[in-house]
């Protein structure tokens, strides 16, 4: 072999199997032609993305799990399987980009959508008709922590012969598996607390039943929204570490609860852990943790605009989850794309990460008097 053939023609070397899984970055793969090789394009099939989604497959009890380029991939893809002319049924407090995706995205796929609060039982079983297919829910809800019934609405949706997705981004398949609760489907922005390390978009979706599992893949396959290998090999480091993570964060983030609750400057502080939150008792049943990130309001925008803005550890930026805290205002971020429908002007969400918890009361101290 010349030079300029054999650079084109790396060696192939086979180790010993590696204590990190072996990132395959690569788009293709040498095939038998006999028609059964195991992977043969990344889009179709990867092995680091096999890794990540047998963990995940894992953590929720599922059978099988799809990780896609981001959150909104997943949340799409699990809206593919929808026919057209039938209805999505959606919690009326959510996501903003997932507001986006279903008021104006969907109608395209003539697939109809109506929102209601899914935290009232009787509203939810009303609004649940003959062509509703799916019932989209997020618990908790970002931003503002309200607590579904999964179980509940789960119950309710089968009865009516729809499915149920559950966005569970605010809390890990560590503490809270939808599919359990009787969940179709269990979607995750892994961007957030599976990532943990802000340097991965991706997005997971998890079935129990083997029914679900080939009209997703080929959504994945088909629309090519697979995640990366990289990405993914990225976020399988992540994974090593979140059970620590996230018992550190949840744990600091009980006391920025209870400290910010005595807070005079602050009002409606919503955690799930608070026995007084409307939906604790329903958290406790279905997810082993009130998780870390938290929302409260001051009464006035201004104010939390310049508290925002004054935290130092807390640095403002939109997602949540990951291990240095985070501080936004979702009304201006996340949430913009919901206008007079989203969360009010001045409601501050609050993500917890692993610093020094005495740090971070510091640093809300200071901003919160500046
Ligand atoms: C961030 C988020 C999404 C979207 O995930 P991306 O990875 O940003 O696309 C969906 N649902 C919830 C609850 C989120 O917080």
């Amino acid at each position: 072999m010349r030079d300029a053939t054999r650079l084109a023609h790396p060696p192939q070397v086979t180790p010993a199997p590696s204590v990190s899984p072996p990132l395959y970055q690569t788009s293709t793969f040498h095939l038998g032609l006999d028609g059964d090789d195991r992977f043969d394009y990344s889009r179709s099939g990867n092995p680091t993305r096999e890794v990540l989604e047998q963990q995940i497959a894992q953590l929720e009890r599922g059978t099988r799990c799809f990780a896609f380029t981001s959150g909104m991939a997943a949340l799409a893809a699990v809206t593919r399987q929808v026919p057209a002319g039938s209805e999505i049924v959606a919690g009326a407090d959510g996501y903003g980009g997932t507001y986006r995706l279903l008021t104006r995205i969907l109608p395209r796929h003539h697939v109809r959508v109506s929102f209601v609060d899914l935290c009232d039982l009787d509203a939810t079983r009303a609004a649940i008709g003959p062509h509703t297919a799916l019932v989209l829910l997020e618990t908790p809800t970002n931003p503002t922590l309200s607590v579904v019934d999964v179980a509940a609405v789960c119950r309710i949706a089968h009865a009516a012969g729809a499915k149920v997705a559950v966005d569970g981004s605010l809390a890990s398949p560590l503490v809270f598996r939808p599919l359990a609760l009787g969940a179709d489907y269990a979607v995750h922005s892994a961007t957030k607390v599976l990532c943990g390390h802000s340097d991965v978009t991706g997005g997971v979706v998890t079935v129990a039943d083997p029914a679900l599992e080939e009209p997703l893949y080929l959504t994945q396959n088909g629309e090519g929204t697979a995640l990366a290998p990289f990405d993914a090999w990225l976020l399988l480091r992540g994974l090593k570490t979140l059970a620590l993570r996230t018992a550190r964060q949840d744990a600091s983030a009980a006391r920025v609860a209870g400290w910010l609750r005595e807070h005079p400057a602050v009002r409606q502080v919503s955690w799930p852990g608070f026995p007084d939150h409307r939906g604790a008792a329903v958290h406790a049943r279905q997810c082993a943790s009130p998780g870390s990130v938290l929302s409260f309001r001051t009464g006035d925008p201004d104010f939390s605009l310049r508290f925002a803005r004054a935290t130092q550890l807390f640095s403002t930026t939109v997602s949540f989850g990951a291990v240095s805290s985070s501080v936004t205002l979702p009304y201006r971020t996340s949430h913009a794309a919901m206008g007079g429908e989203g969360p009010p002007a001045d409601l501050v969400r609050l993500s917890v990460g692993i610093e020094d918890p005495d740090d971070l009361l510091d640093d809300l101290a200071r901003a919160l008097s500046a």
